[in-house]
């Protein structure tokens, strides 16, 4: 029975970030995932000869982001592309209107000053609600006050649910009013045309991680952990549980003694929404040279609403569009030609025939996925922020737990997945860890194994 300092449940960005720099600190590391991979929710396909990213796609704001250095300092090529958070405006985008109508320069000018007004009356309503208010009640009483016509509100409400529906896999009437608090984007947005999962397979290289272990228990005593993967029992002096949210609630691990309070309560009342992407790729482009994105505004986009142009990184002319919230749920019961034909027909309102037969595709089922059962959290209706910090635990000393739903700050991103694994290594050796150094041995180890 061999015997570790700390075992770390799941090899996605913050299971990596933790055991890495447990390492680096003379720790002996076992990390345990039960997929075939490493990543996690950072997945990038590479059987067509480019990347494709079936999980997280973008860092959403560089401006004073520690992510943003690192990818940096590990010299990862990046591409610009400023509308990953569902703006309206800022970056040249191809508006249609409720009737599938191209919209015109005054149009689209009237359309984000209307967005513009409703989300300044939002931010207030957010700031008067009550404990127990969704995200629905602000959003009608925002719109109850804009004065704007009835056609130009019901515009603007189902852009407010799409809104909700992309940035947390939500429906809008189960998000709290502060569910969106923390989605402020500070500076561009970028892309990663080698594929986002570079990064967590860089920081997990040569880290001794077990694939293929599916952990099941976890038992804790003052003298440390038990943690039962395919029948084999690892002892460390503690565990970093980074399993996503919809395991934790899904009751697939048990934990002995149960988990108190101050985590479980946590668990129960924040939300694991669904998020789910279909790139589709065509023989020739047809929309704008220099559109980043389609969007469908009223009945013309009621489900697939907004088409995102990645060309860049395949080099094919191939748009992105999502399925979230109960709609992402729906979607993911159906097979992939229907999926794709539902799509393209609702593409086919905006472009018509020009919208040629697809060369391939690609379509997720985040939310029938058995390691995560879900794409990100949410703040649920009558959670807090609060919620998300104190699910990091530490329990009795022993059990720590990290991952995007356990940082506050910008839960539901690989920034704050980073951040959660960071803090937990902190705390497990008691000193700060810099991350300027965390960087450095990474590319010196790099540099070492090159030679
Ligand atoms: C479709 C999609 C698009 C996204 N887009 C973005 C984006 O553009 N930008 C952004 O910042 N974020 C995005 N995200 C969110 C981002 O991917 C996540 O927040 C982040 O990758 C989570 O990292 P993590 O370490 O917390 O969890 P994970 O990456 O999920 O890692 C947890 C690991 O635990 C493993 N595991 C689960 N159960 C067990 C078990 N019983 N035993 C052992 N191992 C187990 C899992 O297999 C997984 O590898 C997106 C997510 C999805 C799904």
């Amino acid at each position: 029975m061999s015997t570790f300092d700390t075992i770390v449940i799941g090899a996605g960005m913050s299971g990596l970030t933790s055991a890495r720099m447990l390492v680096d600190a003379g720790q002996k590391v076992v990390v345990l995932e039960g997929r075939d991979r490493v990543g996690g929710r950072m997945h990038t396909d590479r059987g067509a000869g480019y990347p494709v990213d079936l999980g997280a796609s973008w860092i959403h704001g560089i401006e004073d982001s520690p992510l943003w250095d690192l990818v940096q300092a590990l010299g990862i090529p990046t591409i610009e592309y400023t509308v990953g958070s569902f703006q309206v405006g800022g970056r040249p985008m191809e508006n249609f209107d409720g009737d599938g109508r191209r919209m015109d320069a005054a149009a689209t000018a009237e359309w984000i000053a209307d967005v513009d007004l409703a989300d300044r009356l939002l931010l207030e309503e957010i700031d008067s609600s009550s404990p127990g208010d969704t995200y629905l009640d602000v959003t009608e009483r925002a719109l109850d006050r804009s004065g704007l016509p009835p056609e130009r509100i019901d515009e603007i409400r189902e852009f407010f649910r799409h809104r909700v529906e992309e940035q947390c896999g939500a429906w809008i009437g189960d998000l709290d009013a502060h569910g969106l608090d923390e989605d402020a984007i500070e500076g561009d947005e970028v892309i990663f045309p080698r594929g986002y999962d570079e990064l967590p397979r860089r920081i997990g290289a040569g880290l001794d991680v077990r694939l293929e272990h599916t952990v099941t228990r976890v038992s804790r005593s003052s003298d440390g952990v038990v943690v039962h993967a395919n029948g084999t029992e690892f002892h460390a002096d503690r565990a970093i549980v980074t399993v996503p949210l919809g395991i934790l609630n899904s009751g697939t691990i048990t934990f002995e003694p149960a988990l108190p309070d101050a985590v479980s309560g946590p668990i129960s009342r924040l939300g694991m929404g669904v998020f789910n992407k279909v790139f589709v790729q065509f023989p020739e482009r047809f929309w704008d040279e220099e559109a980043y994105v389609i969007r469908a505004l009223g009945e013309a986009g009621e489900h697939w609403h907004s088409w995102y142009d990645v060309s860049a990184v395949s080099g094919v002319p191939t748009l992105l569009t999502f399925a979230a919230g109960p709609f992402g749920r729906r979607m993911q019961q159906r097979a992939d030609a229907e999926i794709v034909a539902d799509a393209l027909s609702a593409l086919r309102l905006l472009h018509g025939e020009a919208v040629g037969e697809p060369l391939a595709h690609w379509v997720t089922r985040w939310g029938d996925d058995r390691f995560s059962n879900g794409s990100y959290s949410y703040l649920a209706t009558g959670s807090s922020h609060h919620d998300h910090d104190a699910l990091a635990g530490p329990v009795d000393g022993v059990l720590h737990f990290a991952g995007e739903a356990t940082w506050g700050d910008e839960p539901a991103t690989v920034g704050a997945a980073f951040a959660s694994g960071h803090r937990a290594a902190e705390r497990i050796l008691d000193h700060a860890v810099e991350l300027a150094d965390f960087a450095a041995r990474i590319t010196a180890r790099e540099r070492t194994e090159a030679r």
